[in-house]
């Protein structure tokens, strides 16, 4: 599982250029690359207001994801019990794309499709507007589009901090740890080579989930029950992690 490299960038702009899209790119710590693209050119660097819908327009934003954003950070955004209904939405539809996998945005740079939200993972209007963007990758290195591809399918165990006071649903969300396997999902059994974890996405935001990552680098099966999570390498049982299954753990999988 390899971070956005700077050959990686270079392809990108070649993409952004063709398209006419703008890229705005950031060198971050740890030499991560931020990567976005956007279909106006001075729109992200310039214009950081995005809570008109003529602005989600020129962003090529679908209306019903723009919708919810603004669900999210509008007037509605103080009802905390708008939470759970927002991650239950979000994450409902049985078929969650992967080209709407925006869960690799801030950690795997490069490796999500769009800069925008989508309402929920199964948003068709989404699904348009990533696959022009995966095309166009696609177009120009199939490589890297399937490195792309490969990432947004591998299977995630999520951790939602519910313990957030915070008056934004959306942080809510957000503030959450990921890990991603580099392996596939077998019955209630994740198979993987490889496994890394994913912090919050909000840059100086405070992560209150403390996971370790170390029990599961040690395994290379993770087997999830009701109230635990038990990891293996092969036959032989490592540990045992108790787990509340309404928050902790929850199996994503994109496809
Ligand atoms: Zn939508």
């Amino acid at each position: 599982m390899d971070q956005l490299e700077a050959q990686d960038v270079a392809i990108l702009k070649a993409i952004a250029k063709k398209n006419g899209w703008f890229l705005s790119e950031k060198k971050r710590e740890q030499n991560k690359y931020a990567v976005t693209i956007a279909r106006i050119p001075g729109h992200l660097s310039g214009n950081r207001n995005i809570n008109s819908l003529e602005s989600a327009r020129s962003f090529g934003y679908p209306e019903c994801c723009f919708n919810s954003f603004c669900e999210l950070f509008g007037e509605n955004y103080k009802k905390k019990a708008n939470k759970q209904a927002i991650l239950e939405k979000l994450i409902a539809p049985k078929k969650k794309w992967y080209l709407l996998n925006d869960f690799l945005y801030s950690w795997f740079w490069g490796y999500s499709l769009s800069f925008h939200h989508p309402c929920e993972y199964g948003c068709k209007e989404s699904v348009r507007t990533n696959m022009k963007i995966l095309l166009a990758v696609k177009k120009e290195s199939p490589t890297y589009a399937h490195e792309i591809i490969k990432h947004l399918k591998m299977p995630m165990l999520v951790w939602f901090d519910k313990t957030d006071t915070g008056t934004s649903n959306y942080y809510w969300f957000r503030n959450r740890t990921t890990l991603i396997f580099d392996g596939s999902l077998i019955g209630a059994q994740i198979h993987y080579s490889d496994v890394a974890r994913l912090s919050t996405v909000f840059q100086g935001a405070q992560n209150p989930i403390h996971l370790k990552i170390e029990p599961f680098k040690m395994g290379n099966i993770c087997e999830l029950r009701d109230n635990e999570l038990l990891i293996f390498r092969n036959s032989k049982h490592l540990f045992s992690l108790v787990r509340n299954k309404e928050h902790e753990g929850i199996p994503l999988i994109f496809s």
